[in-house]
């Protein structure tokens, strides 16, 4: 067996008054909801530093991170060459508020990596990224409706805060209060991998629909890929109507390749939606496409979009840096093989502790979910067993491997992570699930 490397007693104490202070100011004591581990047993471990792979908590906890900021962290947490490009922005100012030459190799970057992305757009978020892809496609529609899919989650703007998936999910109803119903009105929300529906979306209206927009490997609901020609199909409907197809790669895109879901499965979408890793962990997130519709946008064109921060000159420089590596060292098939490996070891394990496991993949992106049925949407993903989840969670963060507290979450890996982490790793669950 394989014990943690500095301690093998689990504390938190530290964490547990952190919380506490925490939460006197600040709502939930976090200041995004997953965070606050809401639904499960102990509170969350208050982060120290991180490194590569492993982050290290205030108690003195060393552990194997699979969240990876939810995401962002591709290269593994204090990549030497992300770390040098942010401290030597920062030497030269933190904002200008004005063009830099980094915003536009940042900008060429992703043009080149995406086929699909003739201009793109720099902004804070995925949230705002989204907000203004729709806006956008409203404008160059001039039609109001957008369609989305139970359980993809696209940032919390109004519109979009709608079966939303992830966070949401965890609470008792996945739609946000707050959200007047006629803005709500105009989402129509769809069972992901369902062709049928869709065609009945664009039938029942025909010419009001702006755009369609989706996550290509759903990964808020856990992980669900798309089923075959399931993308083709709304492409060509959209085509069909004079619809906009909008992916929202803020987790797939440079996750899955460097161009994102649309390399991967060969499908451009009019428009898409970046974040994530994209910042390299630092907040920037973009949105681009045809140059027809990004044009537009103001000051060419009567969209209004706008950011004090986009751009920032440190973000964009840990964006460069990031994106510098993974268009060199291209990790992608490194990642899926490591990937392959703990979910081979996972199956096994379960398997072994005659636990149900369904595990969904896509590229490195993977997750499981405790049933024997297949999970291809949102309600096949609710039916797992949460409760059998929660335990599981809470006795391998106790033994030093840090998953997302939730299963409508992903497994990320980073190229941070070694062959002995992903042992680590299978050992610790067989370990866990025996005693399940
Ligand atoms: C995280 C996420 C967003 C929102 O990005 P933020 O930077 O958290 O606003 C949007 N879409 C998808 C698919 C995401 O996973």
């Amino acid at each position: 067996m394989v014990l943690m490397k500095n301690n093998n007693q689990w504390h938190n104490g530290k964490s547990n008054a952190a919380f506490e202070r925490a939460r006197r100011c600040i709502p939930g004591g976090v200041n995004s909801p997953a965070r606050a581990f809401n639904a499960l047993p102990i509170g969350p471990p208050f982060v120290e530093s991180a490194k590569g792979s492993k982050i290290y908590d205030i108690d003195g906890n060393e552990y194997i991170d699979y969240v990876c900021s939810w995401g962002p962290m591709i290269l593994g947490h204090a990549h030497p060459a992300v770390k040098e490009a942010v401290i030597k922005a920062a030497e030269k100012g933190t904002s200008y508020g004005a063009p830099t030459e980094a915003e536009t190799e940042l900008a060429e970057k992703i043009t080149n990596a995406f086929h699909s992305i003739q201009k793109v757009r720099l902004v804070s978020s995925g949230t705002e990224a989204v907000m203004s892809a729709i806006r956008l496609a409203r404008a160059y529609t001039d039609r109001q409706l957008i369609v989305k899919m139970a359980g993809c989650y696209h940032g919390h703007s109004d519109s979009l805060l709608v079966q939303a998936g992830s966070g949401l999910a965890q609470t008792s109803n996945p739609s946000s209060a707050g959200v007047p119903t006629s803005i709500a009105e105009k989402t129509i929300v769809l069972p992901f991998n369902d062709t049928e529906a869709v065609k009945a979306a664009f039938a029942a209206h025909s010419d009001e629909i702006a755009g369609v927009l989706v996550e290509p490997v759903a990964a808020n609901m856990g992980v669900i890929p798309p089923e075959p020609n399931y993308l083709e199909t709304i492409h060509n409907l959209c085509t069909n109507h004079g619809s906009l197809l909008i992916f929202d790669e803020v987790i797939t895109g440079f996750r899955l390749a460097l161009g994102g879901a649309q390399e991967y499965y060969g499908i451009d979408a009019d428009l898409t939606c970046l974040g994530k890793i994209i910042g390299g962990g630092l907040p920037a997130a973009a949105f681009g496409g045809r140059a027809d519709v990004m044009d537009m946008l103001a000051p060419d064109g009567p969209v209004y979009q706008a950011g004090t921060l986009s751009g920032n000159p440190i973000a964009t420089a840990a964006a460069n840096a990031t994106l510098d590596i993974l268009i060199a060292e291209k990790p992608y098939k490194v990642l899926e093989e490591m990937s392959r490996r703990l979910q081979a070891g996972l199956t096994e394990a379960a398997a072994d502790a005659d636990l149900p496991m369904t595990i969904n993949s896509a590229g490195s992106l993977f997750s499981c979910f405790f049933t024997d049925k297949p999970v291809r949407n949102f309600s096949d993903a609710q039916a797992a067993d949460i409760e059998m989840f929660k335990k599981y969670f809470v006795k391998m963060l106790q033994s030093g491997i840090y998953l997302a507290p939730s299963i409508f979450e992903a497994i990320f890996l980073s190229t941070g992570h070694s062959g002995e982490d992903i042992d680590q790793t299978i050992q610790t669950a067989r370990n866990v699930m025996k005693d399940l």
